[in-house]
């Protein structure tokens, strides 16, 4: 729906004669313009930079404040914002006013400011919202190496892949599953500030279609406000285990994407999943659970078993290291780093060999069911119905149009044989 809003307004625009040829409408007789030149404008002048590293509020406004004025500033701000917090590499401005200081701005953070103005006799100080305009956008992309150049392909910022491979980490292992002519599309939100492109805001709704099964997520908030994904049926998209125990991000495209699914080649004689991966890339347990074993073999090399519930335990061999804590008991939450990626053991190269047992017994890890986090309650499905309907149908169209094109095609594969 919104995209065909959307559509209908660009074209209407662009075709629109009336533009150019009819006389401005009567709101625009009078430019703003005229009224700006009556009163005199103080001349402004804004200072840009960042917090440099060492950099003391002394050093920021010092030249504004006397030592007297900074100190009772420094007590203040322990209310609003602390000046212990201010970071190096954060920006901030000095405004000027006719030679005077009129304030200082300084950034906390993407969605918050600390402003100190000085009027007249008083010093003001407040932390203020960050107010951008958020448009939607609906982006889309193939795979041909990896998610990042796909991304980044379509003119969009890494960030976004991240983002996208955390709302699909439990359907899609995106270090070995990834095929090209995978395919996503994602409507986001992007913040502009003063006209200019500030990041993204929430991702409303996501496709990703891999080895052409259809994966959709929609961002719901719960009746307590908190924001989560959930599919077409309202199913959450958050399970027990997560479908890989590393990052994609730190993996580089092609060190992947070439090799062989090991599984089917090796399954019977070595139930495990090997993910090749640089040494020192992070690895996260895959679901919560408690550490159960943890050490070194002359086989397995550093390893840790982690006990999950239900039976499950998943383990982790030829590491570099542990990470920081880890021991015999300890408590994990999914997606915790364990350790590092080596070779340690009977390893051949660095990699991890990751697998996963049921009551002592080997299972796939990509076979097995793995049981979701809370769906959205009954009570609200038809209020994530409407949410989630208009990106239903903005999903289905873009396949519609695929359809339409590869039937064009003599030799054309139907791209969505799966995706009902
Ligand atoms: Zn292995």
């Amino acid at each position: 729906m919104l995209l065909a809003v959307a559509g209908f307004a660009l074209f209407h625009d662009v075709s629109s004669p009336e533009l150019e040829a009819s006389p401005a409408p009567v709101e625009m007789a009078a430019p703003p313009l005229v009224a700006k030149s009556i009163p005199p404008q103080p001349e402004l002048k804004e200072l840009k930079r960042e917090v440099q590293s060492g950099e003391t509020i002394t050093a920021l406004l010092g030249d504004y404040f006397s030592p007297q004025e900074i100190h009772e500033l420094n007590q203040r701000s322990r209310k609003v914002f602390p000046f212990t917090k201010i970071c190096a590499g954060q920006p901030y401005k000095i405004c000027i006013s006719d030679g005077d200081f009129d304030s200082f701005v300084y950034e906390i953070d993407d969605n918050e400011q600390l402003i100190i103005r000085k009027k007249e006799d008083e010093t003001l100080m407040k932390r203020v919202p960050i107010v951008y305009d958020v448009e939607r956008e609906l982006v889309q992309g193939v795979i041909k190496t990896s998610l990042f150049d796909a991304v980044n392909e379509i003119g969009e910022d890494s960030v976004l892949a991240i983002a996208l491979a955390d709302i699909f980490a439990w359907d899609i292992d995106f270090i070995l599953d990834l095929r090209v002519g995978d395919t996503f599309q994602a409507m986001v939100e992007k913040r502009y500030r003063e006209g200019q492109l500030a990041g993204y805001g929430r991702v409303l709704a996501a496709e990703f279609v891999n080895q052409k099964k259809v994966y959709r997520a929609f961002r719901f908030e719960d009746a307590d406000g908190r924001a989560g994904y959930y599919d077409e049926e309202g199913r959450n998209v958050r399970k027990a285990f997560l479908k890989a125990p590393l990052s994609f991000t730190r993996i580089s495209s092609g060190f992947t994407m070439k090799r062989f699914h090991p599984i089917t080649k090796t399954w019977k004689a070595h139930p495990a999943i090997d993910y090749a991966a640089p040494p020192g890339t992070p690895i996260k347990t895959v679901g919560d659970g408690t550490i159960k074993r943890i050490g070194y073999t002359r086989g397995n090399g550093n390893f840790i078993e982690i006990r999950h519930s239900n039976g499950y335990s998943t383990l982790y061999l030829h590491m570099k290291g542990f990470a920081r804590g880890m021991k015999r008991g300890k408590k994990l939450s999914q997606g915790q780093v364990i350790g590092y990626v080596g070779s340690t053991g009977l390893a051949t190269g660095p990699h991890l060999c990751f697998r996963m047992r049921l009551n002592g017994k080997p299972v796939n890890p990509t076979k097995i069911k793995v049981p979701s986090s809370k769906s959205v309650a009954k009570s609200r499905m038809q209020e994530f119905n409407e949410v989630a309907a208009p990106f239903v149908v903005l999903f289905d169209e873009t396949h519609a149009r695929e359809m339409h094109a590869n039937a064009q095609i003599a030799d054309g594969v139907p791209v969505l044989e799966s995706a009902q």
